[in-house]
């Protein structure tokens, strides 16, 4: 069977070199395509994940104070109240970091994003030592950038999976907080 069966609709997991010698095996449906619709923001109205390397790099930027949280000994950035009624949750919550004009300030003032916010709408999971990616849930459900576009996503792995996720103790994406 190939990896993606168009008549039972099924995905084979299947081994792509990502960066020379780092390898991820892919879970999703090759043929799935993605461009992010910058107006949705979805993925910024929520706290996000920092490992260890993006909290040193953060650090280096903005006032982490302000800006992260500690839970259950991981690192986050903070979500919070903003004064607006676009580019916010139904609860009027956002990432610290997402301006009023709907921009990452991170992306926009420095040119650098965490590492979480690259693999975004992936999913990074371990499986007997080998990272395996996937869609996101919740991306299946509200990410507006899913089969928009020509760019299939097995294509560009690289800009979804940066090499710093091979070297982490624990890669996995999918550590929320409220
Ligand atoms: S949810 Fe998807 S389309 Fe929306 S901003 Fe995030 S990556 Fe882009
Ligand atoms: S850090 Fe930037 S890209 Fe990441 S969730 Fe916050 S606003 Fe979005």
């Amino acid at each position: 069977m190939p990896p993606w069966d168009p008549v039972e609709g099924v995905t084979a997991p299947r081994r792509v070199e990502v960066h020379p010698g780092r390898e991820a095996i892919v879970e999703f449906d090759p043929e799935l395509t993605f461009e992010c619709v910058p107006e949705c923001t979805w993925c910024c109205h929520h706290g996000v994940l920092l490992y260890e390397e993006d909290f040193a790099e953060l650090a280096k930027r903005e006032n982490l104070n302000r800006s992260t949280k500690q839970l259950r000994g991981r690192d986050f950035v903070k979500r919070e109240d903003k004064d607006r009624e676009e580019h916010v949750d139904v609860d009027g919550r956002a990432c610290h970091f997402l301006r009023d004009d709907g921009l990452c300030a991170l992306h926009a003032e420095h040119d650098w994003k965490p590492t979480r916010c690259s693999v975004f709408p992936l999913s990074v999971s371990v499986v007997d030592g080998e990272i395996h990616v996937d869609v996101r849930d919740s991306a299946r459900t509200y990410c507006e950038g899913l089969g928009v576009s020509d760019r299939r996503i097995v294509d560009h792995l690289d800009a979804f999976l940066p090499p710093l996720l091979w070297d982490l103790d624990d890669p996995t994406s999918d550590v929320v907080i409220e």
